[in-house]
């Protein structure tokens, strides 16, 4: 079963904690045993599965990318967003996750985060599940 939700990012970068919406998606999909894909359809932005118990882990993370990767720095691409689209390819536009008994198998720390790169934006995540 594939789904889509649809995100509202509010910064120019920041990362979201979308755990809840996928396993929602997960939930209404039925499947018990197998695996789900968290799918973002964007170029300037990512999904990445981390720390969700200590907010400061998501705010040191995207601190550490703007630093690495800056917003300005001779980039080529004239629409002026390189830094995100370096940034997108870096993350990662999916993750998987397994399912087991109906839920994430998903660490006790771990939590799912939609990463903007290049907002405010309307964005939208798709979750495909697969399984019985
Ligand atoms: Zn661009």
């Amino acid at each position: 079963m594939i789904s889509t939700f649809k995100l509202k990012t509010r910064k120019r970068t920041e990362l979201i904690d979308i755990t809840s919406r996928v396993r929602a998606s997960v939930a209404s999909s039925g499947v018990q045993d197998g695996i789900c894909t968290v799918y973002v359809p964007h170029t300037t932005a990512g999904v990445t599965i981390n720390e969700a118990a200590d907010p400061s882990v998501a705010r040191d993370l995207l601190e550490e990318l703007n630093e690495v990767i800056p917003f300005e720095h001779g980039y080529s691409h004239l629409e002026g967003n390189s830094a995100a689209h370096i940034k997108s390819t870096l993350v990662g536009s999916s993750c998987q996750i397994p399912i087991a008994g109906g839920n994430l198998t998903l660490g006790t720390w771990q939590g799912i985060f939609f990463c903007e790169f290049d907002g405010a934006r309307n964005r939208s995540v798709t979750v495909a599940t697969l399984g019985s």
